[in-house]
């Protein structure tokens, strides 16, 4: 098979279903996970198990922009139980690009 063709059929399927994907999480929240970096900024972010487009895994940390200090960085999860209502409140306003 040509291989222009086999990426030019599964390019844009990656696309859309990392869109419906984006869109259903901004839908219900289902993947959305505070996250804080190694400079300790606490964000959103969107996680889905075995699907990473923005970012590289390593192990339990990901390596990723954050976008309240413009840079990359490693973060990690937060377990949200350890936030204050504040910090949860500052992390769920500040978003990354919804693409897991
Ligand atoms: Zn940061």
């Amino acid at each position: 098979m040509d291989i222009g063709l086999i990426l030019g059929v599964s390019v844009p399927i990656v696309v859309v279903v990392a869109l419906l994907i984006a869109l259903r999480s901004r839908a219900d929240g289902s993947f959305e996970r505070i996250v804080r970096c190694r400079s300790g900024h606490l964000f959103t972010t969107t996680l889905i198990p075995g699907s990473s487009l923005k970012s590289v895994r390593l192990g339990n940390v990901r390596y990723q922009r954050c976008p309240v200090g413009r840079h990359w960085t490693l973060v990690r999860r937060v377990d949200v139980s350890t936030l204050t209502a504040d910090e949860i409140a500052a992390a769920r306003s500040v978003h990354d690009v919804r693409i897991p």
